[in-house]
């Protein structure tokens, strides 16, 4: 059983690592950003409330994605442990996972920073060619600001509990995912 945080800005390489480490690890790989991508491409109620959020850049009520989350952590797939990735994405949501563990006899085993600078955020995301509608030059923008007001503080709040892990999040992704190894090991 472990349980992972995998943490860092948009076009930090998260989804790339931590389809990397459901691999290697052998335990599931839970994106919230994903989910909602799926959701919203299959027209589901849940795609619907969110869509226009997600096209703007901004985040996703924490009541919506605390519920998702729980739902989805209470499935036994995650008995094994989980990667998540995209969430916690606020101090409140980082409140709620905590409740969530406790209650349930469960521990973060380690949190993960990937850590790259903010001109390599920008190029990798405008190159990366998903034809995601939040990849443009404006929403990026948005969502880098978003991270820096919303999502940093996720970070000292981790820091003052002494668990986070700080990965260079710069070089191929197999060196990348060489830290991780270490870092988790
Ligand atoms: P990235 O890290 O590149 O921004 P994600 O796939 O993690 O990509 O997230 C895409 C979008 O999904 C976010 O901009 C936000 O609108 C929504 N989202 C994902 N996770 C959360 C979350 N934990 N809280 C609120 N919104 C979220």
């Amino acid at each position: 059983m472990m349980n992972i945080i995998i943490f860092g800005p948009p076009g930090a390489g998260k989804g790339t690592q931590a389809e990397k480490m459901q691999k290697h690890f052998n335990i599931p790989h839970l994106s919230t950003g994903n989910i909602f991508r799926e959701n919203i491409k299959n027209e589901t109620p849940l795609g619907k409330k969110v869509k226009s959020i997600l096209d703007a850049g901004n985040l996703v009520p924490d009541e919506t994605v605390v519920d998702l989350v729980k739902d989805e952590l209470s499935k036994p797939k995650y008995d094994k442990g989980v990667i998540l990735d995209g969430f916690p994405r606020t101090v409140a949501q980082a409140e709620a996972l905590d409740s969530f563990f406790e209650e349930n006899g469960k521990k973060i085993d380690a949190f993960l920073t990937l850590t790259v600078p903010e001109e390599e955020l920008i190029n990798r995301i405008l190159s990366r060619g998903e034809g995601r509608s939040d990849d443009t030059p404006e929403k990026v923008k948005n969502r880098l600001s978003v991270y820096q007001k919303e999502t940093a503080p996720v970070l000292n709040y981790y820091k003052e509990k002494g668990a986070v892990k700080e990965i260079d999040g710069v070089g191929s992704i197999e060196e990348i995912f060489d830290r991780i190894k270490d870092a988790v090991s």
